[in-house]
């Protein structure tokens, strides 16, 4: 293993590294507490596709960016700086999902590019996987809700049509919902992330795994073994 191999396991707590023949099993599916943050679930009638206001199916990607960049479909815009759009491979087999943009995206204009980035960046090194090599990044929503607030249910419902047009041209061959905002929101239905982890899912036709948030792992970082389970869960799926 080289030094960088180990500064990555070492970010995500997994240093020194036990190595097993097998990969690890899948997380078993169990009812725990889910994210500590305390934050409201959007109810899931409100996040429903039927409640779609921007038309972004069908768009190509000039289209959907320009739109994005103009939209004021919801109060977010208001509040932040520019609409954060995706980052990657528009041709990935991997996508990650976030809820929306903080401060430092909302400065740059790229999603992850704070504190939850750097760890996300690191997660993503120790499965082989880097920003922009087969891997697009977006959030759930487009615009930073103020404070970093968890986004509404008529905000998420309001820019989730232009994820679903994301995905329908990135074509993933997985989605990974980073958190219980990007898993709940996908999945149309409230849930603990602890429940919905170590199962596939299913989104747009796409499977879709569920693991925690970045910036939760960093404030709670002895579930980082938890979020590598799932990652390993995640590559196994990606190479069935
Ligand atoms: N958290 C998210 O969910 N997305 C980002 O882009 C940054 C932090």
């Amino acid at each position: 293993m080289n030094i960088r191999d180990e500064n990555v396991l070492r970010e995500l707590n997994l240093y020194p590294l036990w190595v097993r023949r097998d990969m690890p099993a899948p997380a078993p599916i169990v009812e725990q507490a889910g994210e500590t943050v305390p934050q409201a679930v959007p109810p899931v009638q409100a996040m429903t596709a039927a409640q779609v206001l921007p038309a972004a199916s069908g768009l190509d990607w000039t289209a959907l960016k320009q739109q994005v960049r103009d939209c004021t479909a919801c109060k977010l815009r208001a509040g932040c700086t520019q609409t954060v759009f995706g980052v990657g491979d528009e041709n990935a087999d991997w996508l990650f999902v976030g809820e929306g943009p903080g401060a430092d995206e909302d400065a740059q204009g790229e999603p992850f590019v704070g504190q939850a980035g750097k760890l996300l960046d690191n997660m993503l090194a120790a499965i082989g996987l880097k920003r922009g090599a087969t891997v697009y990044i977006a959030n759930i929503v487009k615009c930073r809700p103020p404070g970093n607030r968890t986004p509404e249910a008529d905000e998420i419902a309001t820019c989730l049509p232009y994820l679903q047009q994301q995905i329908a041209l990135v074509k993933p061959k997985l989605i990974v919902a980073l958190g219980k905002t990007a898993a709940t929101s996908l999945l149309g239905r409230d849930a603990t992330l602890g429940s919905l982890r170590g199962t596939v899912h299913e989104y747009q036709g796409v499977p879709l795994i569920v693991t925690y948030h970045p910036a939760y792992l960093l404030r709670s970082p002895a579930e980082k073994a938890k979020a590598w389970q799932d990652l390993c869960f995640a590559v196994q799926r990606m190479n069935a």
